[in-house]
């Protein structure tokens, strides 16, 4: 496939994130005027209400203030039609119709959809074997589960944050290497993780085959699953990570569908040991998305999300191997991304190799771990012939910490 032109001409550029073949679906408002579902469009969005006459399912969906869930529901035909029309609507030669566009620029963007929960994995090898090495040592570096099955913990909805969102230093009760005892303190040890989020478009009860994961899978954003180190060590073992991941996750404000990646679709690695068959991948299931981590503009990672042992899809048909029900507007995290390259590494816990390497800034700076008004954002974008399936940004500028909470 190569570029679809579009009569908004701004997209009819190789390197603009939203052409006419991606259309990403966001929840915008503009001056202090009403959340609004739109889709991105070149360098402006398209206010989805204002043309529902032309578009071929029910009007409340486009104005749903949950944001994108109510068009979620409605299942993959009506999917297919809605892309289907606006892709009829916005295509170089059908009316220009500039009047129901607003510029990006200025346009206040929200979180695209209602997340109803939030499941966050452990899938790229690499990562695994970097964090295990140096929480348990090369020896016991994967669990003897993690070739068997996604790893996985139930995360928190309610701490889902739209890029742009300050991040604010936590407390925590916190024990680094260094330490003697715990103590109450502000996490020092404060990083990122570059992940995706595939957004669950459909619900189900009991379990699913992995092609109905795949076929109930939505689309995807970018997430950055902000992790406390020093209060992760400390409090992990038996039950997995807890107040270390709850204090935000910041998702890009545009849900990239599932079509729109369809020509970027990948196989996952050969596989070690042979999975389950209920697991066994029935085709290509992961995505070439190239991903870039800046840190205050300074580019600190570079990786592709082709580089999972486990597709979202095998961690979403885990999800329901127990009967678990699965809720439109579900997301599921697929785990930091790091491919095998040092500069691959999707966190700073491995860039710096928990501390000992820390990596270098321009200026002579170096950093272990987030600092006080570091700004943080993942890119991503899969590359087609001669144009872009871009996610946008997903950022976040880490806030010093406030007084101690309890005033100790
Ligand atoms: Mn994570």
């Amino acid at each position: 496939m190569t570029i679809l032109n579009s009569w908004v001409t701004s997209a009819n550029h190789a390197d603009c994130p939203f052409p006419l073949n991606n259309l990403p679906y966001g929840v915008f408002s503009v001056d202090d005027g009403p959340r609004r579902l739109g889709v991105a469009i070149g360098d402006r969005i398209l206010d989805v209400a204002s043309i529902a006459d032309a578009l071929p399912v029910n009007a409340d969906v486009l104005t749903d203030p949950r944001g994108w869930n109510g068009v979620m529901e409605l299942g993959q035909a009506d999917w297919a039609a809605l892309r289907a029309a606006l892709t009829a609507f916005l295509t170089d030669g059908a009316m220009p119709r500039p009047d129901v566009l607003v510029p990006q620029v200025g346009a206040t963007m929200h979180l695209p959809f209602t997340v109803s929960e939030f499941t966050d994995f452990y899938a790229s090898k690499n990562h695994a074997t970097n964090v295990g090495t140096m929480f348990r040592g090369a020896q016991n570096a994967l669990p003897p589960n993690w070739l068997h099955i996604p790893i996985g913990y139930n995360g928190r909805a309610s701490s889902v944050v739209v890029s742009g969102t300050d991040i604010r230093r936590p407390w925590g009760q916190l024990k680094s290497p260094a330490d003697d005892a715990p103590r109450w303190a502000p996490s020092r040890r404060f990083d990122i993780e570059l992940e995706l989020g595939a957004v669950i478009g459909q619900s189900s009860q009991g379990p699913i085959s992995l092609d109905q994961a795949d076929a109930n899978i939505f689309g995807y954003v970018l997430l950055n699953d902000w992790s406390a180190r020093d209060i992760q060590a400390w409090e992990y073992q038996p039950l997995g990570p807890f107040q270390a991941k709850a204090t935000a996750t910041s998702i890009s404000p545009w849900i990239v569908t599932a079509a729109a990646l369809a020509p970027f679709r990948c196989d996952t690695p050969p596989r070690e040991v042979e999975l389950l068959p209920h697991l066994r991948d029935t085709g290509p299931m992961l995505f070439d998305i190239d991903l870039e981590v800046t840190m205050n503009d300074h580019t600190i990672v570079k990786t592709n999300y082709n580089t999972m042992y486990y597709s979202a899809a095998q961690q979403f048909a885990h999800h329901t191997t127990s009967g678990c029900p699965m809720r439109v507007g579900d997301m599921i995290g697929t785990g930091t991304i790091s491919g095998p390259e040092k500069h691959e590494r999707g966190s700073l816990l491995e860039l710096s190799w928990g501390g000992e390497d820390p990596i270098a800034l321009p200026d002579g700076q170096t950093r272990s771990f987030i600092e006080d008004g570091d700004t943080l954002t993942l890119h991503g974008a899969a590359q087609g012939e001669g144009y872009l399936i871009g996610f946008g940004e997903c950022t976040g500028t880490l806030l010093p910490a406030l007084d101690d909470p309890f005033g100790n």
